[in-house]
């Protein structure tokens, strides 16, 4: 039987609590980010996070795309694709205005500091600078779906957004734009939190990392598999064992077919269509 980690084309992520550990990234969880792409497998980070966020992280970052704003901005090599393009304004009014009531209703809560480089997702802090109970951000999650919003709670925020776009959807965006298809069957997804359920559910090969077990009980979907350490060092178990089966491949096959693989008709195709598209953007 193959391996869970066999033939993984790419790695998508969440960030906070998947990528960091106690929020910030650890040097060696960025080496593994960057032996990925070495061995080039792309990763691809996807979190609640601002659009300011996702094109800061495409810019420096040895990753491949980002989706930002749970699915709301996506950053592909060449451009940013918003999935609201009409009355972005007003509904940022609209959202401020829930959030203010929100804020209202459960004492200590308050709008993310990192608002301010948001587009089309807002988010209440409940455990990044302020520190309340789950109950608490369970009440704010109640209160922003009850004003026709999607809300989920990450490690650190209540993240809410208006209906009509999504992580998953946006994934498989991403796959289809930089990899030819949008079955997820050759990817890994790496999260940690409740806002990741509906990848562990669209993945196939989905993997929590140790600290996903504190949400165990609330999750509808679980990950596939469960890395014994938390957090950065659960991702770098699990960029260790794509790479370790890629090394594994190639030590079984002949050097000329090993070479041949790095430069496979795939990875040539996915080259020529970013190059259609980077034509078509200017
Ligand atoms: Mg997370």
């Amino acid at each position: 039987m193959a391996s869970f980690y066999a033939d993984v084309r790419a790695v998508f992520t969440d960030l906070d609590g998947t990528l960091t550990t106690g929020g910030r990234i650890l040097p060696s969880t960025y080496q593994a980010l960057a032996a990925l792409a070495v061995a080039n497998v792309s990763v691809v980070v996807v979190t609640g996070r601002p659009a300011g966020w996702g094109d800061a992280l495409l810019r420096l970052w040895p990753v491949a795309a980002v989706v930002a704003e749970n699915g709301g901005a996506i950053f592909l090599p060449d451009r940013k694709v918003l999935a609201v393009r009409r009355g972005l304004p007003a509904l940022r009014r609209r959202m401020a205005a829930a959030a203010a009531a929100a804020a209202r209703r459960v004492p200590g809560a308050r709008l993310a500091r990192d608002t301010p480089y948001t587009e089309v997702n807002m988010a209440l802090d409940w455990n990044e600078d302020v520190h309340l109970d789950v109950a608490a951000a369970r009440r704010l999650e109640a209160f922003l779906r009850g004003r026709g919003f999607r809300a989920v709670r990450s490690s650190v925020h209540v993240n809410f957004w208006p209906p009509g776009f999504d992580k998953l959807t946006a994934c498989r965006a991403v796959a289809r734009e930089l990899f030819g298809g949008d079955d997820l069957r050759p990817y890994i997804y790496v999260g940690d939190a409740l806002n990741d359920e509906p990848l562990f559910a669209g993945f196939p090969r989905s993997v929590g990392v140790a600290n996903v077990r504190a949400v165990w009980e609330e999750l509808g979907a679980h990950p596939a598999r469960v890395t014994r350490r938390a957090e950065g060092r659960g991702f770098e178990e699990v960029a260790a064992a794509v790479l370790g089966q890629r090394a594994k491949r190639a030590a079984t096959r002949p050097p000329r077919s090993a070479a041949r693989a790095a430069t496979s008709p795939a990875m040539k195709s996915s080259t020529a269509r970013m190059r259609a598209t980077l034509r078509r953007s200017r």
